[in-house]
């Protein structure tokens, strides 16, 4: 058990999104829900990934954008999709990464009906090494019918063949996240973010058929990982799903040292998102 001691770290949280929630009706109410929750869990800036739909709960593009704008504490991460509007979304990503308005590029693979050996999938890694920003992968396996479109094996071909780009798999396709690690880890240039590794009680109502782990097993994963790849993971919470002060719970009781701890809540986002 370690003590998050705010004198000696900062945290980055990089893997936020705007609340769903029906209760947060305009993007302006959950902007605010997300700036009161990072100030109550001390969170010194965080990550805002958008979605890649033109119509989300989560914001598109754009919404997400002008809440950034407002707030200095945040950083934005393009959501893409190929299946529609491709040459738009890619004009537009050139220019807001032209304007250095994105620090990132995320890719929602069996969320979307696409899978991560397509080929299209080129012209977004390639800017992305273009502008040196990662790409974010959503990695789970939570679900029996859930497509494996980010399957590790794939991931290892894009590092494979693209070694200047930086691959962030996101949730390290939890619960099945050991031996993920163990097939992508050889790879420099693959990262991971803990997002969802803390299912708390209120989440686990409404999804009650997907494959949880308890906080124990989530903490067994990650010291595992941490200790052996310190450089490699880095603290984030898929708040506006999930809650950030679990996630900060999860890591308080993490038998690790000081230094990979200081790695794991912002050394490492700093090197990979160069933030
Ligand atoms: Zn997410």
């Amino acid at each position: 058990m370690i003590t998050i001691n705010k004198k000696d770290y900062k945290i980055i949280d990089v893997h936020t999104h705007l609340p769903w929630q029906d209760e947060y009706k305009t993007i302006k109410e959950k902007e605010q829900c997300l700036i009161d929750e990072l100030k109550k869990n001390k969170i010194d800036s965080a990550v805002l990934i958008a979605d890649s739909l033109s119509e989300s709960c989560i914001g598109n593009n754009q919404e997400c954008f002008d809440v950034v704008k407002r707030n200095a504490n945040l950083k934005m991460v393009y959501g893409f999709t190929p299946l529609e509007r491709f040459d738009e979304q890619l004009t537009e990503l050139h220019e807001m990464l032209e304007k250095k308005e994105v620090i990132g590029v995320k890719l929602y693979p069996g969320h979307e009906d696409f899978c991560m050996n397509d080929s299209r999938l080129d012209k977004v890694f390639k800017l992305c090494i273009k502008f040196d920003v990662p790409v974010v992968i959503h990695t789970e396996w939570n679900w029996d019918y859930y497509p494996q479109y980010s399957h590790p094996f794939f991931i290892s071909q894009i590092a494979e063949k693209y070694k200047d780009l930086r691959i962030v798999c996101a949730h390290i396709w939890i619960p099945r996240s050991i031996e993920s690690i163990k097939q992508t880890i050889k790879h420099d240039n693959i990262f991971y973010d803990m997002s969802s590794f803390a299912f708390d009680d209120e989440y686990k109502k409404l999804y009650p058929k997907a494959t949880f782990i308890t906080y124990e097993k989530a903490i067994e994963i990650l010291e595992e990982i941490i200790n052996k790849n310190p450089d490699k993971i880095m603290f984030g919470s898929d708040f506006g799903t999930l809650k950030i002060d679990a996630h900060i719970e999860i890591v308080s009781r993490l038998n690790i040292s000081e230094l990979n701890l200081s790695k794991l809540l912002f050394k490492n986002a700093q090197k990979i998102y160069r933030i």
